[in-house]
């Protein structure tokens, strides 16, 4: 590939809002032929709203939404965004959490007013011994049969309730794993959510490969051991938690509406947060590299 050809590929790309890091990296996507694709923010729009309050009962639903929407209220993850949002419409003000910490990929825990409460997967209450009721359990099981996300809320050693946020596809991301599809590429959906939501969204877009309930740390090696059984791999995300996963991955592309972080461990950047622009950019580098041989 001659340097000029190359150059004109990443003037064309920043035309079609696909910023290209530098030249060489086109040519890093000669090989690729598997596209690993997070699911909030990438597939989805990861705007999430609060659809439903589930309590066992004995459990205040206004006191559910106090707790739980005060601790959301100090996180940035879109589900305590839709948490808090759909809390203070619903009983107004929210207090201040004494303590506040997140726990990565599996919720968030703290103090208010005076009680210790826990927002986040099941798996985080288990790790206080708090285990849903079976009723609980299973309304939350159907909601994530719907491909809602359902997280568990508990409080002073018990699990008291579920709370459902619903986020939706983007309009465009059917398209886009079609027009992937269509240029050889295998797309993979990967996830820290559970399994049923993920296989419902993938479902939805026409995704077969579903890798679910990774923590944000290991999304990192679901990457290498795909690298590690031959494939090319080209990696599609947003997020802080998608950083280390965009550097491994052969070729690193950062939705613009995602974080900085993610941007800089990129080596391109989706602008318009439009996944049909990452077949945009793989059809422009093998247009590119093609017209150079
Ligand atoms: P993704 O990979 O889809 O961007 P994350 O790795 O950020 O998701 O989170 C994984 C799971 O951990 C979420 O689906 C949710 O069940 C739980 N979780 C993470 N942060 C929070 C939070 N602030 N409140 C409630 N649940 C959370
Ligand atoms: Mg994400």
């Amino acid at each position: 590939a001659t340097p000029t050809a190359l150059l004109v590929g990443t003037g064309r790309g920043a035309q079609l809002g696909i910023l290209i890091k530098g030249p060489e990296v086109l040519e890093s996507t000669r090989k690729i032929d598997t596209v690993v694709l997070d699911k909030t923010g990438t597939v989805t729009t990861g705007k999430m709203t609060l659809t439903d309050v589930i309590t066992e009962p004995g459990t205040d639903r206004a006191t559910l939404l106090r707790l739980a929407g005060a601790l959301e209220n100090s996180s940035e993850h879109p589900i305590a965004q839709a948490i808090a949002k759909g809390a203070v419409q619903e009983v107004g003000d929210l207090p201040d959490p004494e303590d506040f910490s997140n726990v990565e990929g599996k919720g968030v825990q703290g103090i208010v007013e005076g009680h210790a409460v826990l927002v986040g997967r099941d798996s985080l209450l288990a790790d206080w011994s708090q285990h849903l009721s079976a009723d609980l359990a299973s309304a939350k099981a159907a909601a994530e049969s719907q491909g809602k996300t359902a997280v568990a809320v508990g409080w002073d050693g018990q699990a008291r309730g579920v709370l459902v946020v619903a986020d939706t596809v983007k309009p465009t991301s059917a398209q886009a794993i079609r027009q992937l599809t269509a240029l050889g590429l295998t797309p993979v959906l990967l996830t820290g959510d559970n399994t049923a939501v993920a296989q419902q969204i993938a479902a939805e877009v026409g995704i077969e490969q579903v890798i679910a309930e990774v923590l944000p740390q290991d999304k990192v090696d679901v990457i290498t051991a795909l690298q590690a059984e031959g494939k090319v791999v080209a990696m599609v995300g947003d997020g802080v938690n998608d950083a280390a996963a965009l550097a491994q991955a052969d070729l690193g592309l950062a939705m613009g509406t995602g974080t900085d972080v993610a941007i800089q461990a990129a080596d391109i950047t989706l602008v318009r947060g439009d996944l049909r622009s990452a077949a945009d950019a793989i059809r422009l580098s093998r247009k590119t590299l093609g017209t150079i041989k």
